[in-house]
Order: C-alpha cells, then structure tokens, then sequence
C-alpha cells in the first residue's frame, strides 16, 4: 500500500500485495514524550518515522512515503495545521490520510482540522489500544482506495499503465517541463505485422505476444520516472521526462533489440523471422511554442516513417530543431542485425 499513485514501480494490482506490506507511519510532534507513547504503540509492526517539526514532516512525507500520518496540531514553527494544509495541496500527498493527534479536543478545532482534510482526531493522553484500532481502519480504507485506483489505472491484458492513465501522466508532466523548460522526450510504437500475427497464430497467442512485448519494454525503461503504457491495440507509449532527443533515440534502439531479443516467432513477418516492433520518437523543450498535441502527433508522424522506412527500426525528431533544420533522414546508428534469414531492408536508427 502506497501513498500515491507510485511514479512507475508498479501499482497495487491485488490484495496479498497490501498483505505483505508494512505499514509506514510518520510520527509528528514536537514533544519526546509523546513520540515515545507512539512509537511504542506502531513500532513492533509498523516501520515508524519520526519527525519533531512541520517542515521534517513535510520533508519526510516526500522523502519516505509513509501511508498514514499521526500530526501534532501545537508545534512551535509550523503548525499541525499548516502541515496538513500542505499536504492535502500537493497531489503527490493529498490522499495520505492524516490524523491529528492533539490536546485540543473542543469542535472548533476539531471542525477546523476536518475542513482541513484529516480523517480523524485522537486526544492525548493516547490509549496505544484505541490509537492502534483506529489507524488500523484508515490503513484499511487506503488499502482498498489504492487498490481500486491501480485497477483503475492499468491495462488489463498487459499490466502496464492503460491509456487514460498515460493521458493523466502526460499532461501533468507537459505542465511540469512548460514550468521549468526541461526536456520531454515521447516514444510510439507497435508491433510489425501484427494483424498478420493475429491471423496466422489466433488471438489467444496474440494477447500472449503483447504480454510479452509489454514485460519486456516495462523491463527496458530504467529510470524512476519513465512511464510505459499501452497506448490502444498493439501500439504502446513511452514518457520520458528530462530526456533529449538522443537519450530517448538509444533508449528506444534499445527496446528495439530487446522485444527482437525475445524471439517470439513470426512466420508472416515479412521483415524478420521473430516480432519486432517499430518506434517514433519526439522530443521537446517546454518553452511554451510547442503543445503537447504536437509532441504526440510528431511521435506518430515518426513511428510512421519507421514503418516506411521498413519497420524495426527507429526514426526520431527534435521538435524545436527541426523547425530551424528541416533535413532529410540521416542515418546515425549501424543497421540492427537482424536474423540471416530475415528478408527485408536494414533497420536502424533515423533521425529527421
Ligand atoms: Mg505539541
């Protein structure tokens, strides 16, 4: 059970994954005494982390993911409340529940931290027992709300991110490198003949085809923050925040080689003996002149021209570039050496 929706290390798909995890308490007050009381109450199971001020907390809620609060309303410097108000601002943490934890147990205060958005209120002195009893039930209500939002947000016959989850994704980080003028690099691409593959094998081996390509590109991206989906049919995409034109091109070489590498035979290819898949790359700055739209439609017109081009192969573009440097394709990579008795022409890498 998971905070938020984790960035790419795979969602909550089924109930012994909540099972086998051990819940993560953040501890917030500014009292030793009071850390202590709750320390004792989680620590025999539960892995607890504390912290002794509103700015640690907020620290150690980006840093440790914990799946519940326990938070101090009175702390000299930032308050429980402020802390709380953060929290529920940010949406990387404004579905971690909060509880507050406090002296204060008249309505104001306590109809103030619901307004806030906690989920609950416990008076001090705690009882460990009632105390234990309550975060058990608001572990419980997360577990299952996380779990619902990861069926939610996966595609049911790969495992891997379905596509209104990549369009959420995408346009939260188009807005990410808009604001700070980073890269965004976007990969496109499906399956060679794959409507031959349905027909000569059947679709059971078909969907089998495309749990394998999607393992083995899920396996292919590395970074915490590369997000891979299925993009509709047997077309998946790839965001890659951060990366230019000529990380994102050998990244997808390498997928290339990768899915090939798998040696799923394929009889009706007509450009090698296994599956191979072809891919499109683009890649642009956030500098406010290119739309997200365009990004996407420029991955497509590429994944295009590797199709033309004679499939497995990889074509790319630097959106911003190419305006200035509208060339012809240029050859940057040796051809992928594909089986001898392959038919077909070379692939390799393109750039446009
Ligand atoms: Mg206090």
């Amino acid at each position: 059970m998971n905070t938020q929706l984790p960035v790419d290390a795979g969602l909550i798909t089924n109930i012994s994954d909540v099972a086998q995890h051990r819940p993560r308490l953040l501890v917030v007050d500014d009292q030793p005494i009071n850390v202590q009381a709750l320390y004792q109450a989680f620590s025999a199971d539960h892995q607890v982390f504390v912290a002794t001020s509103g700015e640690q907390a907020l620290a150690l809620c980006a840093s440790r993911r914990p799946d519940l609060v326990l938070l101090d309303v009175v702390m000299p410097g930032m308050d429980g409340h402020e802390v709380c108000r953060r929290l529920k601002a940010d949406a990387a943490t404004a579905d971690l529940p909060v509880i507050f934890v406090t002296a204060h147990n008249d309505e104001a205060s306590e109809t103030l931290g619901l307004d806030l958005g906690a989920v609950d209120f416990i008076s001090k002195p705690i009882n460990p027992k009632i105390v234990r009893a309550r975060v058990r039930t608001h572990l419980t209500l997360k577990a299952q709300s996380d779990l619902l939002r990861g069926m939610a947000y996966k595609d049911g016959l790969t495992g891997v991110y379905n596509r209104r989850h990549f369009d959420e994704r995408f346009a939260a980080e188009w807005a990410r490198v808009a604001r700070n003028g980073t890269m965004l690099s976007v990969i496109l691409l499906d399956v060679d003949f794959f409507k031959r593959y349905n027909d000569h094998y059947g679709h059971q081996a078909g969907d089998e085809c495309l749990r394998c390509v999607a393992a083995t590109l899920k396996a292919g991206l590395k970074r915490p923050g590369d997000l891979i989906a299925r993009y509709g049919g047997e077309e998946f995409v790839c965001l890659l925040p951060e990366t230019p034109l000529n990380g994102a091109l050998h990244l997808a070489d390498a997928l290339r080689t990768q899915v090939a590498a798998q040696q799923i035979a394929h009889a009706e290819s007509s450009v090698a003996p296994v599956v191979t898949v072809s891919l499109g790359v683009s890649c642009a700055r956030g500098d406010g002149a290119v739309s997200a739209g365009v990004l996407l439609l420029a991955a497509d017109a590429q994944l295009y021209q590797a199709k033309s081009n004679g499939r497995n192969g990889v074509c790319g573009i630097d959106v911003q570039v190419a305006e200035v440097c509208p060339t012809g394709a240029n050859m940057v990579k040796p051809a992928y050496a594909v089986p001898s008795s392959a038919v077909g022409p070379p692939s390799g890498v393109y750039v446009s």
